[in-house]
């Protein structure tokens, strides 16, 4: 009997087409060449070069959902989507992932959803160029998960505002030209009483006080900053005064997506990577991968991963189309992040030794994964929006 390896790569799955497949082989090729073999130097260095994203801005990638007068592709969803799983495929690295992401999913998205016609010129514009970088300040060293207790205040003054208060666990925190950042516009506590901001480095007051050391994502900048009576001109204001929370709602499910769409990339990734592995590695006189047990964890990794991914396209395909997609999108992102870990861990058991050396890769990928569950949303969060959409 002729066995054909199946490693579940399926290219054009809905909500993707053929039309799509030109995309995917670009952006495949392009991480190859000239992301993946540099992964482990930017790793060491804690950062990836800001070029990189000039780079990937002069090929489209920075702009592939936004229109063209704004120097955009003129695509949508689907392409960034494509963009973030074979990033992740292909990349390997959660690191220039998630420096690469925040900026162009993360941070420009209130600004182009939100922002006024002069607020894009400012900031979309260059940013989907790859000139400045943004990042997203939400968390607060007292506040992560309840988004309602930020304490950072953005006071009224003639003119604009005076912002006091500080963020941690900012990615891009450290080279950020600009900060998407949520403060308290009113005294009483509660949703809303938030509002953006966006803060430029420059900024008289504004302070990076600390890049922080991770235990992933090596390769991106994640920063604590302070802000000291930073004068804000009031044409900094994004979208309403205290209407903070519907756009920090609106970012929320396309964040999360995006981690799943990734988690989806990286366990594919990791699968191949595996079985290749497998079928090389003799042990006792045989590839290792001849071995019941080790048979049955890649048959359990690929099964994870086939769930993972019908469930994050399922989500992709109704954000995609417009519709309520909180349940699914949750849903996605809680099975994604933990099925990628468990995934990463197994290729690590399956590797032996040389999972645990750095050169393969394989321990970075488990490191990187555990980040999932915690970023963007815990676990616990996502249930709770489960178990509320439920009606408990
Ligand atoms: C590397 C990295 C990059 C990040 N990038 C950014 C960024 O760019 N911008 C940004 O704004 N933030 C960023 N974050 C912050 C991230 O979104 C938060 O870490 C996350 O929201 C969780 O908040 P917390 O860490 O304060 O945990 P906490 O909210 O303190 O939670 C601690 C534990 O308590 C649980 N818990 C909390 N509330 C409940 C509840 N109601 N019910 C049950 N359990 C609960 C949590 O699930 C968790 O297990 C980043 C974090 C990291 C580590």
């Amino acid at each position: 009997m002729t066995v054909v390896k199946d490693t579940g790569q399926r290219s054009v799955l809905p909500p993707f087409g053929e039309e799509h497949e030109e995309l995917r082989q670009t952006v495949s090729r392009f991480v190859a060449k000239e992301i993946a073999p540099n992964v482990d130097e930017w790793e060491t260095a804690r950062e990836f070069p800001r070029d990189l994203y000039r780079r990937c801005a002069e090929l489209g990638f920075l702009g592939l959902k936004y229109p063209e007068e704004y120097g955009g592709q003129g695509g949508d969803h689907l392409h960034d989507a494509i963009w973030v799983e074979e990033l992740a495929r292909s990349g390997g690295s959660g690191g220039v992932a998630a420096g690469l992401n925040a900026h162009a999913s993360i941070a420009m998205p209130p600004i182009f959803n939100f922002g006024t016609e002069e607020q894009k010129q400012r900031w979309l514009v260059p940013g989907i160029a790859g000139e400045k970088i943004g990042a997203l300040g939400i968390t607060e060293p007292g506040a992560g998960s309840d988004v309602a207790g930020i304490t950072t205040k953005a006071e009224r003054v003639d003119g604009g505002y005076v912002v006091n208060g500080s963020k941690t666990f900012i990615t891009n925190g450290v080279r950020a030209d600009f900060l998407v950042c949520a403060c308290k516009t009113t005294q009483e506590g509660g949703h809303g009483g938030i509002s953006f901001l966006v803060l430029e480095r420059e900024m008289p007051g504004y302070e990076v006080s600390r890049k922080l050391e991770k235990m992933g994502w090596h390769s991106s900048d994640t920063g604590e900053l302070a802000f000291t009576d930073v004068a804000v001109p009031a044409e900094n204001l994004l979208g309403e005064e205290n209407g903070g929370f519907k756009l920090i709602m609106a970012n929320f499910a396309w964040e999360r997506l995006l981690m799943a769409i990734g988690a989806v990339g990286a366990m594919q990734r990791l699968i191949e990577i595996t079985v290749a592995y497998a079928l090389e590695r003799e042990a006792f006189g045989r590839p290792i991968g001849k071995f019941q047990a080790i048979r049955h964890h890649v048959a359990e990794m690929a099964t994870k991963a086939e769930a993972a991914r019908a469930l994050t396209y399922n989500a992709l395909r109704l954000f995609h189309t417009g519709q309520d997609c909180i349940r699914d999108v949750s849903m996605a992102k809680l099975v994604t992040q933990r099925a990628v870990l468990e995934i990463a861990d197994q290729s690590l058991q399956i590797h032996g030794g040389y999972g645990y050396m750095r050169e393969y890769g394989i321990e970075r990928a488990v490191r990187d994964a555990r980040l999932g569950p915690i970023g963007g949303g815990t676990d616990e969060v996502m249930k709770e929006i489960l178990g509320k959409q439920m009606g408990l």
